[in-house]
């Protein structure tokens, strides 16, 4: 009894009775507070090393390498690999520029990414095989939720949540993630729109998200929703973190077509004479069209690396079925295997489903819905079926696709 007194935490001297634990070793005793700050520095020891590797891992990858990693999970749209491909190794090099005291030295700025494209043709894709690739966290939000601070929806913090998330909340982690953020054009501006809560998500929601795009340190609730007083809540600094936006901009290929002709005009020699490409107006987009369509010039400022996707043929289209690393088809040849089936597809099936993607103006994400409605059928009839064999035809197809409700779709379209 006597001896119990005595007994002390070997590293801060606690006696044990101060303790809420006292754990004995071989020749001494260690407490839950001392425990907890050893653990706490053993935390912060993990993380620096992480880091470290981290960037040792990001400094192999040049543009071509990058490149080449997007031609394996991406068909076509070779300019807005290419400009990616630059900006993200330009974003990680500055990431990897030695922190400098010296005024005079040259700071490489963020290159925050915009990228126009009709729905459902690979920027979300882009954006999500280049985060794999790199091995950083990496998180999808959507514009549309977010509005200004006191408005019923999601506050702009609230997409670092989820980019902590993906982290599992490993703030170092998290501070070289991407985050890609879905329908930016829905946040623009709209002068003629009559209604109030319209700004409330448009420019309000503009000026919140300039802060984190320009980099600075915010806080954020670590489960998201809204901030209250007695909230915790976690530092992120965002200044490497890189933003990849993404919109439709549906209507904006008619400003570019109006300014290419007044271009055309005014200077009428140069732009004629390259002959433009009426069905793909998205190529010549330069950042003022973005100030025409509503976007802030200061967002546009802070997404300086403008880019866009190509509207899907129906080449693109039949090359994406089957090409790409995890194509669509190869991932239904996976899940059959594993049922021990042998599932192939013939080509004028194929040809079937790319037409009816062109014609309903699905886009990429169509052929997934529409092999879906082909498919569906035979993966809950065949698994625990002697059945082993599936192949599908251009008729199969035909009357499958033709029973789903996709083909009311046509109607609405
Ligand atoms: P967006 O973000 O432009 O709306 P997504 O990136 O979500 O489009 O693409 C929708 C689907 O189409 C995804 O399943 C994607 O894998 C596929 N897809 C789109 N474009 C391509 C492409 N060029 N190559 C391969 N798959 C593509």
């Amino acid at each position: 009894m006597a001896k119990e007194e005595v007994l002390e935490c070997s590293f801060c001297g606690r006696k044990k009775p101060e303790t809420d634990l006292l754990i004995a070793g071989l020749d001494a005793h260690i407490c839950d507070k001392c425990i907890e700050q050893a653990h706490g520095i053993v935390l912060e020891e993990i993380a620096e090393n992480s880091s470290s590797t981290l960037s040792s891992e990001l400094i192999v990858k040049k543009p071509k390498e990058i490149k080449a990693f997007l031609d394996q999970y991406m068909i076509g749209q070779d300019q807005a690999k290419r400009v990616m491909s630059v900006a993200v190794y330009n974003h990680y090099k500055r990431l990897l520029q030695p922190v400098s005291k010296d005024e005079e030295e040259i700071e490489i700025e963020k290159s925050n990414i915009i990228i126009v494209g009709e729905t459902g043709t690979g920027k979300t894709l882009i954006a999500r095989t280049i985060a794999k690739m790199l091995n950083v966290p990496f998180c999808i939000v959507d514009a549309t939720v977010l509005t200004e601070a006191g408005y019923v929806g999601e506050d702009v913090e609230t997409i670092l949540t989820r980019l902590l998330q993906a982290a599992d909340y490993d703030v170092n982690k998290a501070e070289r993630g991407i985050v890609f953020i879905d329908e930016i054009d829905k946040i623009a501006r709209k002068g003629d729109n009559p209604s109030i809560t319209r700004d409330v998500s448009g420019e309000g929601v503009q000026q919140a998200l300039l802060k984190l795009l320009e980099g600075s340190v915010v806080n954020v609730p670590p489960k998201g929703g809204r901030k209250h007083p007695d909230q915790k809540f976690i530092e992120v600094n965002t200044k490497n973190i890189l933003f990849v936006a993404g919109g439709a901009f549906s209507g904006i290929d008619k400003i570019i077509g109006k300014r290419l002709n007044r271009q055309a005009v005014g200077y009428s020699a140069s732009i004629k004479e390259d002959k433009v490409d009426e069905n793909n107006l998205l190529q010549y987009i330069i950042p003022s069209d973005l100030k025409s369509f509503g976007l802030i010039p200061e967002i546009i400022g802070r997404l300086p690396v403008l880019t866009h996707m190509n509207p899907l043929d129906a080449y693109t289209l039949r090359a994406i079925l089957t090409e790409p690393k995890n194509s669509i088809i190869k991932q239904y040849q996976k899940l059959f295997k594993m049922d021990g089936i042998d599932f192939s597809i013939n080509e004028s099936a194929l040809s079937y489903i790319v037409d009816k993607a062109v014609e309903y103006k699905l886009g990429a994400r169509g052929l997934r819905s529409l092999c879906e409605a082909v498919l569906t059928d035979a993966m809950f009839e065949l698994p625990g079926t002697d059945e082993k064999l599936l192949k599908i035809t251009k008729k199969y197809a035909e009357d499958k696709i033709n029973k789903s409700t996709l083909k009311k779709l046509k109607a609405v379209s």
